[in-house]
């Protein structure tokens, strides 16, 4: 039989990956550095996604138990791939707990990093405890506890959402836009009104990206039917006067400095390359964009190719992705990789 597809990463992009090459006949091995596959969806505990509405861990978690019942996926958790050699249709990979992995081609789906917030220090993140991030707000809906103000338990009654965390931002090297995070904020202020129907959500941006067809289902609902409210600012500074949160800016339609109280603030962080990728880059021999993503060696010829032969990337491994188009690349990245391994197949009968 054909050597195994190696899949490094389990998160959306991986486990389509897998599922298509499963669907196929080929036989798939996925390294997952953490103890769970899922990727952000699952490990950072998103509440409900854009653009379904399903939960994610019942969307993401249907995928993980799809690829987990596969007879020829065989998953390692909590390992990473240590050294990488060979060429298309002979690589051979070695593991961090000493196993050898002979793969025909290899996917990265080794996805992102949030942004860290504190790395954006005047906008309040890890000085005060209610400015929290989206990812925490995803937590406190996904989990049932419902949106409270971590300082104290109590329900905001003022919530402001600010957008652009860590993307579009040159002062801190971040230029890109991080292209879910409007319709993601749109969608957590819709879950807060909706929840506690007495809070007033604001949403402070730069520009709305809720591109292509979320702009009717989250910003015109956001605004219709559930009366968020979009402020146009530049945010200068997140402060205290000892009872609330200050948030102090720039109007930039009105053109008038802005001094609002509110309870929480929430920053939508952004997607930063994986923290892994100069390692990932240096162990699989692969060059990265400019920016620290994985990068595509073409955008038209073949969508999943990278620098290097027969190592294929899908996913926000290559750049701020959405979980649909991270599926679509998988699946595109295991066309591709087929293409390797049939012959290999061919070969060896
Ligand atoms: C706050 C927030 C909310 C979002 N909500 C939505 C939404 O509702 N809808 C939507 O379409 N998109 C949403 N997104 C975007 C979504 O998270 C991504 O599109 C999706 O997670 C990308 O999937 P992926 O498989 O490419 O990467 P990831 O989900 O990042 O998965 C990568 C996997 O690879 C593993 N990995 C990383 N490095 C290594 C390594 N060195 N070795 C082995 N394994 C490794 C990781 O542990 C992880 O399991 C949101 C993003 C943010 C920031
Ligand atoms: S999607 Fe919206 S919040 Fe996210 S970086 Fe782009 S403009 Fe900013």
């Amino acid at each position: 039989m054909t050597k195994p597809v190696l899949i490094v990463g389990g998160g959306p992009a991986g486990l389509s990956a897998a599922q298509a090459l499963a669907a196929a006949g080929q036989k798939v091995e996925i390294v997952e550095k953490e103890d769970q596959l899922g990727g952000a969806p699952i490990l950072s505990g998103y509440a409900k996604l854009v653009p379904s509405g399903e939960w994610a861990k019942d969307a993401i978690g249907g995928m993980v138990s799809r690829v987990e019942g596969e007879k020829l996926v065989t998953v390692h958790k909590g390992v990473t791939v240590k050294k990488f050699s060979g060429e298309p249709g002979a690589f051979a990979a070695e593991l961090s707990d000493g196993k050898k992995i002979d793969a025909a081609a290899t996917i990265l789906a080794t996805g992102f990093t949030h942004f860290d917030s504190i790395n954006k220090p005047e906008w309040g993140f890890g000085t005060y405890p209610d400015v929290v991030t989206t990812t925490q707000v995803e937590q406190m809906l996904s989990s049932g506890a419902g949106v409270k103000c971590p300082s104290d338990g109590r329900e905001p009654e003022r919530v402001a959402i600010l957008l652009c965390v860590g993307s579009r931002d040159r002062q801190i090297g971040r230029t890109w836009c991080s292209k879910i995070c409007c319709t993601v904020s749109a969608n957590i202020a819709m879950e807060i009104r909706e929840s506690l129907p007495n809070c007033n959500v604001y949403i402070y941006y730069m520009d709305i990206r809720t591109f292509g067809l979320y702009e009717d289902n989250y910003y015109w609902d956001s605004q219709e039917k559930f009366k968020v409210k979009y402020i146009k600012a530049r945010i200068a500074e997140v402060t205290s006067d000892g009872k609330r949160l200050i948030v102090k800016g720039e109007d930039t339609l009105v053109k008038r400095p802005i001094t609002i109280p509110f309870d929480m603030v929430v920053h939508a962080v952004g997607m930063d390359p994986n923290v892994d990728n100069m390692t990932l880059s240096a162990i699989f021999d692969v060059k990265l964009h400019h920016h620290g993503y994985i990068d595509k060696a073409s955008t038209y010829a073949s969508m999943s190719g990278t620098s290097r032969p027969g190592v294929f990337v899908a996913g926000a491994a290559t750049g701020p992705e959405t979980i649909d188009d991270s599926i679509a690349q998988g699946q595109a990245a295991a066309m591709a990789a087929l293409a390797v391994a049939r012959p290999a197949l061919e070969a060896a009968e």
